[in-house]
């Protein structure tokens, strides 16, 4: 990141020519799929690629159990596109059969849009039966791996995803502001003049990659080169499957440690994935989540509040450049932090309001 990168330079472009290639080969697309980054946010190549591939004439079914899944259905709506909701409770998975039944039931349907990981909750949807039947029916299936993309697996091909969308700031280790999507390439060359936005059609923005090997518009250069620096790290550790083992740890250490501790995990084992875990916060009177969050925050640790609309909850994430050491701190200090909120008393040189949080070896 601390190279001044020219943007439209060769050593630039051989740049983003390795990452769309890393980014195909994480995502087993290197058949009929490519790979098209977008700047900004995680959200806009979820609004990208909605905007890309539904047609105004063809019509959306969005699978939702939580915020990213009803993210999906806002967008759909003020793009203008025609689009339906299944919904399940945050703490349930899809159902493939409702969907198998919904699209033989509606021929309308032409894509069905999934969240992989419901980072609302944790829950792990089950993709690859819900491939399997939006494959069946041949309708054209998009995929928000934003949470999961780099660590859990996912097969472009095998499943015969026609979008798989993901930014790099999550599973991928690396810093925000860029995020792409893995598109089946005739569905991408189907596209064409179909976006209703300039800055965010795929198919322009591919089509500019494809004739030159350079950005649209100016990339954020340091971010991508901090992505295919993050996407050599992931294939020096082993690849997402010896990635995901980590996370598991994680989990484990967190999952165990919490419950010894009496919390209550928010979801069943069978739909937890390995990224973040949701905690019930507890119901005793003294318990208080703002104070909970800063005096963690002031042992280094910066947790996550809860995003659900039915249960009082908080988060903790079990991704990124951290380990087991870590997870095992982390619980010293929810320890400790729960016996000064039940005594009444203060951490040492917690501030009312913390301002800034430094990792411990950055504090020390
Ligand atoms: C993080 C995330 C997004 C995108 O969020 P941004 O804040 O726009 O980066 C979308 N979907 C899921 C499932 C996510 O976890």
């Amino acid at each position: 990141m601390l190279r001044d990168w020219g943007s439209r330079d060769q050593a630039f472009i051989d740049l983003t020519a390795e990452l769309t290639a890393r980014l195909l080969t994480v995502a087993h697309g290197e058949g009929n799929h490519v790979a098209v980054p977008l700047q900004g946010s995680g959200t806009f190549i979820v609004e990208a690629a909605i905007a890309t591939l539904v047609r105004p004439d063809d019509s959306l079914l969005v699978l939702s159990n939580g915020a990213y899944g009803e993210r999906m259905i806002a967008i759909a709506r003020r793009l203008g596109r025609r689009v339906e909701a299944l919904r399940w409770p945050e703490d349930r998975p899809v159902n493939p059969i409702s969907l198998d039944q919904a699209l033989f039931s509606d021929r309308s349907i032409t894509h069905v849009a999934v969240v992989h990981c419901e980072t609302t909750s944790g829950l792990l949807n089950p993709l690859g039966e819900i491939a399997q039947v939006v494959a069946r029916h041949g309708r054209a299936l998009l995929v928000d791996a934003m949470s999961s993309f780099g660590a859990l697996p996912l097969d472009a091909e095998a499943m015969v995803l026609t979008s798989v969308m993901a930014s790099g700031n999550k599973c991928l280790e690396s810093v925000p502001g860029v995020a792409f999507a893995v598109i089946a390439k005739q569905a991408l060359l189907a596209a064409r003049h179909n976006c209703p936005s300039l800055s965010f059609d795929l198919y322009d923005q591919w089509r500019a990659f494809e004739a030159s090997g350079q950005w649209r518009f100016t990339p954020p250069v340091q971010v991508v080169a901090a992505l295919v620096s993050a996407l050599r790290r992931l294939e020096a550790e082993g690849g997402p499957t010896v990635r995901c083992e980590r996370y598991y740890r994680n989990f484990k250490i967190l999952d165990d440690g919490m419950r010894e501790l009496g919390f209550r995990a928010f979801l069943q084992p069978t739909v937890q994935s390995p990224i973040i875990a949701t905690f019930r916060q507890p119901t005793e009177r003294w318990f208080n989540f703002s104070r909970f969050y800063r005096s963690l925050a002031t042992k280094g640790f910066v947790i996550y509040p809860g995003k659900l609309t039915t249960a009082a909850t908080f988060r903790i994430g079990c991704i990124g450049a951290i380990e087991a050491a870590h997870f095992v701190g982390l619980l010293r200090s929810v320890e400790t932090v729960m016996a000064e909120l039940r005594d009444g008393r203060r951490t040492p040189g917690e501030e009312p309001r913390a301002r800034y949080h430094l990792a411990p070896s950055m504090a020390a």
